[in-house]
């Protein structure tokens, strides 16, 4: 029986992230693909410890982890890209609507985030409501651990509390890799597509125990 609701954040309960780089991409002319070789650059340089790991972490901060990415892209206002991306992330009304309406029919609700802790205020506006909706707010910049690593999956289950395995939990991401991680521990795992899809697949867990 499902008895917890653990989601993402930025792609679930916001507007796809994918328009977020976009609108940086347009302003700068920096294509996601760009960033990325530049960050795979920056890890092989560092052997093997991925910058936006490490950010995620809160091991390097994020004015770091901006001068990192700006030695290897050169002067291009790295510095704007949490602007940007703040001004087109937008909040997912329908999953906003869904947790709400869990919450209130008795399931038990974390947020399980892979975050910058520089951003924390930025982003928590986002969602107004955020501690009604959530009980647990787990962010991985303030932990030390990050999705998909097994371990910040048992801190959110530690922190839920009330004895909750991972059998007992849905959990929601729009990144597979963070999905399959939470089935390898016993989870049921939505990978969120778009709304719709998303929003039945979690309901259809959520009853699949009722009864
Ligand atoms: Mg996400």
């Amino acid at each position: 029986m499902i008895r917890a609701l653990i989601s993402d954040f930025g792609g679930v309960l916001t507007s796809p992230l994918s328009l977020a780089f976009t609108a940086y991409s347009e302003r700068t002319g920096i294509s996601p693909e760009q960033i990325g070789a530049a960050m795979e650059r920056v890890a092989r340089a560092q052997g093997g410890r991925h910058p936006l790991f490490e950010l995620e972490k809160g091991a390097i901060s994020e004015r770091h982890y901006v001068e990192l990415l700006e030695a290897e892209l050169g002067d291009v206002d790295f510095d704007r890209f949490r602007d940007v991306f703040m001004d087109n992330l937008h909040p997912n009304e329908a999953m906003i609507a869904l947790i709400r309406d869990l919450r209130r029919r008795g399931l038990r609700t974390a947020l399980l985030t892979n975050n910058v802790r520089e951003w924390e205020p930025l982003w928590r506006v986002k969602l107004p409501d955020i501690d009604e909706l959530f009980e647990v707010i787990v962010d991985s910049a303030f932990v030390g651990m990050r999705k998909p690593e097994p371990e910040i999956y048992g801190l959110t289950l530690e922190r839920l509390g009330g004895g909750l395995e991972a059998s007992d939990c849905v959990f929601v991401d729009d990144l597979e890799v963070n999905c399959e991680a939470a089935a390898a521990l016993g989870m049921h795992a939505v990978r969120f597509v778009d709304s719709e899809q998303a929003i039945a697949a979690i309901e259809a867990a959520v009853r699949s125990g009722d009864g």
